[in-house]
């Protein structure tokens, strides 16, 4: 354990010269210090200047500008007839994100935020900028609509942030962009944040700030040799799905001893709840922990009665722990040298180690940008599916039925299988006592939730290599893979775990060779010598008649419904 002492931690925020009430507010969003952008940006922001920041998502950019904008609001008294701040993004989605981001940090100082986007209808948009705004943060298109409409006021700006100015200039906005910007007072501070600096960024920075401060993260690359060799994989998940995303996982891989690493305190304490309601040992370590609160719970998980730490960076510094099966990541690390640091804690003495990386769609970039960095690959791969988990409970039942009949002593139930066989068949008896040691294995007979599946438009893992999984990847138009539709045909395929058939073999063989979407297949239950696979009744048959030609890991096998001969 580190002598780290807590002083410093809680200090992070304040030493950048932020408002005190603003630092309490953060307290309580569970931050615990500055990500380096953070520490870079605010105090020349704070201070007035021009910025550039060369900075992607998840690198924490979006409080690196909005804590000292709203902090030199404040300080300049503005009256909210006009705002006195724009920040032009890129997305809708962006502008309610930073919008929300805005109101949350400036609840203290009382800023009204605004977001206006296209798509949207103006009434809204209207009404609350007569009401008085402090902040709009508008897509350009809509800003411009807004300007030329006479209903968004451009002299009262004191502040104008670009965010994410390649992605904007990627969309066309570039124009418009030009226009807003020609039309706002000469006096304005002029912030530009974007994850890549191509010349006609550069180009709108000369022209438009002033003696801009220059900030670049993320870029430096890690030592060659610092990244150990560890399993490093990767899934998409929407945020609001990465909670059931973790259970999944943890699920699937059965982790012996991991740490799961967060951004805030906040998430630390809802992870430790959800955690341990599914039945995992697991406790939290964050830097609102005193000294000996976290010695306590150290000792805890190095005497392993503790399956899972969930901690934060802070927290998790200089903490000397080896031996783990699994780091996870539940959200992409703001740094390449934090992602190094926190995976360097699995596969060390040669173990082989797992690190599990939860992305939210948007921090993909921020991934690649690892990858660059490490020279590493992390695969992205698809997430564990309500099929997959089926077939590694049954997997765990097997072995654990395995083992009884190895370790014997099983005589006195013998009277209990003799009187029965009488009346049934051994298999039906045997089958019977399976499904009852299956629910006393696994985590009850609850259904797993359903998580929609996310593919990244590029960079697919070999296991996404389903074809139709890239036909559709926005996750709001998916259906669900399975999840009690009524109309499905189970089907026999004569090839098991034995020749090594895995659910994602089957899904590939179904949706390759027989053409069809891969949300027509249901559950998979794979077994030594066969599986059982649910379709939707309509493509049965297409399916029957296409496996029967093919080959599954390179045999020809049975196929029928289940039940017929
Ligand atoms: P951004 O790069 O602005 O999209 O921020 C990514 C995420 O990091 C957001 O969910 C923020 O709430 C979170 N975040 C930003 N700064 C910090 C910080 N200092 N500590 C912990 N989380 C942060």
């Amino acid at each position: 354990m580190s002598g780290m002492s807590l002083v410093e931690v809680a200090g992070g925020f304040s030493t950048l010269g932020l408002d005190s009430r603003m630092v309490e507010e953060l307290k309580g969003l569970g931050y615990e210090e500055p990500t380096p952008i953070q520490r870079e940006a605010i105090p020349p922001i704070l201070d007035g200047k021009d910025l550039v920041g060369q900075a992607a998502t998840g690198t924490g950019k979006t409080a690196a500008f909005a804590l000292p904008m709203i902090q030199r609001l404040g300080a300049l008294g503005t009256s909210r007839a006009r705002p006195s701040s724009l920040i032009l993004v890129p997305t809708r989605e962006l502008a309610m994100q930073v919008a929300e981001a805005v109101h949350r940090y400036g609840r203290p100082l009382g800023i009204k935020v605004l977001p206006i986007y296209g798509g949207q209808a103006y009434g809204p948009q209207l009404r609350g900028l007569e009401r008085g705004i402090d902040v709009v943060v508008a897509t350009p298109g809509r800003a411009l609509d807004h300007i030329r409409r006479g209903t968004l006021a451009l002299e009262g700006l004191a502040i104008v942030v670009l965010d994410e100015a390649d992605e904007m200039l990627d969309m066309g906005f570039a124009e418009d962009i030009e226009s807003i910007l020609a039309e706002t007072p000469s006096g304005r501070q002029t912030l530009l944040f974007s994850a890549t600096l191509p010349p006609r960024i550069a180009a709108i920075a000369r022209k438009h700030l002033k003696d801009p401060v220059k900030i670049k993260i993320g870029a430096e690359k890690v030592a060659a040799g610092a990244t150990p060799r560890v399993k490093q994989v990767a899934y998409i998940v929407p945020k609001e799905h990465k909670l059931a995303a973790l259970g999944r996982v943890l699920d699937i891989e059965g982790p012996t001893s991991a740490i799961v690493f967060c951004r805030r305190r906040t998430e630390v304490d809802e992870l430790v709840e959800t955690l341990s309601g599914r039945g995992y040992g697991a406790e939290g370590l964050h830097g609102g922990m005193t000294q000996e609160q976290r010695s306590r719970v150290m000792k805890r998980f190095r005497a392993g009665g503790i399956d899972l730490l969930i901690a934060t960076d802070v927290a998790a510094r200089g903490l000397d722990i080896e031996h783990l099966s699994h780091v996870i990541n539940y959200d992409v690390p703001c740094e390449p040298e934090s992602y190094v640091h926190r995976i360097g804690r699995v596969g060390r003495a040669g173990r082989e180690g797992v690190a599990i990386t939860l992305a939210e769609p948007r921090e993909h970039r921020q991934l690649q940008g690892i990858e660059r960095s490490t020279r590493q690959k992390i695969e992205v791969a698809r997430l564990p599916t309500v099929a997959d988990l089926r077939a590694r409970r049954l997997e765990l039942t097997r072995a654990a039925l395995r083992e009884a009949v190895l370790a014997g002593d099983l005589d006195h139930f013998r009277v209990v299988v003799e009187s029965l066989s009488d009346e049934f068949d051994v298999m039906q008896v045997a089958l019977a006592a399976v499904k009852l040691a299956h629910r006393a294995e696994g985590p009850g007979d609850d259904e797993p939730e359903e998580i929609p599946e996310f593919a990244p438009r590029s960079d697919r893992g070999p296991r996404d290599a389903r074809p139709g999984a890239s036909r559709n990847d926005r996750p709001r138009d998916r259906v669900p893979r399975t999840g009690g539709r009524a109309s499905m045909t189970r089907l026999f395929i004569g090839a098991g775990r034995e020749v090594g058939v895995r659910p994602q073999d089957l899904v590939g063989a179904i949706t390759g060779e027989a053409g069809i979407d891969g949300r027509e297949i249901g559950a998979i239950e794979i077994a030594d010598r066969f599986s059982l696979v649910d379709v939707a009744d309509e493509v049965a048959e297409a399916v029957i008649v296409a496996l029967r030609a093919a080959k599954i890991k390179g045999r020809k096998v049975k196929v029928r419904r289940e039940g017929e001969r």
